[in-house]
């Protein structure tokens, strides 16, 4: 029996680890991928404090997760599918059927990239079809790149891919962008990037050799076009990982799990962390004060209910 299950290996889960375990709690930490989540699979980040050259994402997993295990955090890989709680103990099913039970459980499983739902996508899936800049981007040197989407993830990931692509078009639904300013001014700046504003794409067309072009509608005069390109990166924002909870604990109606102040949840001795929280700001910087946080209540949670 574990006093802290953590679910999902992000930053908000290797923090609350790192807590936990110098708290000297037994802590199993359980993650589906890979340690770091989206951070893993982010090229470059120059927001996170104490890395004033900024540091890649890889790099920074690594260290969270060395720092945690290094005070006794034990990690293993295994997707949850089930969570149940009786009598203050906290039962997580694995997929392989495997079992551990739990004191506390600390929610930390992030969001997965959204789908478009257009034609094409689902075919084109991994021939032309992407969600991972950092980790498909290299298969596409000097070639003509969408990018879909206006927010942080799509600027950046347009403008890393302006390493390998000849042409990156960031394809907008608005004609201003959502990403933050000292982004925006660097994609303006590039001569690679094109933005193509007021426009979505509503199909993705390809051959046997993968994606050859993406079809574009302009919303506001309804106009249609067609970009060559044998590439399209699709970050329209991420869907939060809950399916597993059925109901456990309460949950907006995006299915992001509501926390108080605290992180705790509506059920007892269930706390929650980062990206999976309803809350205003998604960054690695508030995670791992989320994870903190969580880490910290749970651990007076175990105190408090011997
Ligand atoms: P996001 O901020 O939700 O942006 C999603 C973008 O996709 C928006 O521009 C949105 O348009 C557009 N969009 C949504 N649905 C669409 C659809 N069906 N068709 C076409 N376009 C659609 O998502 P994100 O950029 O992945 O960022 C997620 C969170 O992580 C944010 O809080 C962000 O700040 C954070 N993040 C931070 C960093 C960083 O700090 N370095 C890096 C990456 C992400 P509208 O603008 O019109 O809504």
């Amino acid at each position: 029996m574990y006093d802290v299950i953590i679910i999902g290996g992000g930053p908000a889960g290797l923090t609350a680890g790192l807590y936990t375990s110098r708290a000297r709690l037994k802590t199993l930490l359980i993650e589906k991928g890979f340690t770091g989540g989206q951070v893993m699979t982010t090229e470059w980040i120059e927001n996170y404090p104490g890395f004033e050259d900024g540091i890649s994402g890889a790099e920074l997993s690594q260290k969270m997760e060395k720092q945690a295990v290094k005070f006794g955090l034990e990690i293993v890989q295994g997707s949850v599918i089930g969570l149940s709680s009786m009598d203050k103990v906290n039962k997580v099913t694995l997929e392989n059927d495997e079992t551990h039970e739990a004191k506390a459980i600390i929610l930390a499983t992030g969001s997965n990239p959204r789908p478009l739902k257009i034609e094409g996508e689902d075919e084109f899936r991994g021939r032309g079809v992407s969600y991972c800049a950092t980790c498909d981007g290299a298969f596409f040197r000097g070639a003509t790149l969408v990018v879909i989407g206006g927010g942080d993830s799509a600027v950046e990931e347009g403008l890393f891919l302006t390493k390998f692509a000849e042409k990156v078009y960031i394809v907008h639904r608005r004609d201003e962008l959502r990403a933050v300013k000292v982004v925006q001014e660097r994609a303006f700046e590039n001569p690679k990037i094109e933005f193509v504003w007021d426009s979505v794409p509503d199909k993705i067309a390809g051959d046997a050799t993968g994606v050859t072009a993406v079809h574009i509608k302009n919303v506001k005069t309804g106009e249609q076009s067609s970009i060559d390109a044998t590439g399209i990166f699709i970050y329209v924002g991420y869907d939060p990982n809950t399916e597993f909870l059925q109901g456990l604990v309460s949950v907006n109606d995006s299915k992001y799990i509501l926390g108080n102040d605290d992180m705790s949840t509506s059920a007892p001795g269930v706390f929650v962390a980062g990206d999976v929280r309803k809350k205003t700001l998604k960054q690695i910087a508030t995670a791992v004060g989320d994870g903190a946080t969580a880490a910290m209540s749970a651990e007076k949670y175990i105190e408090e209910n011997k």
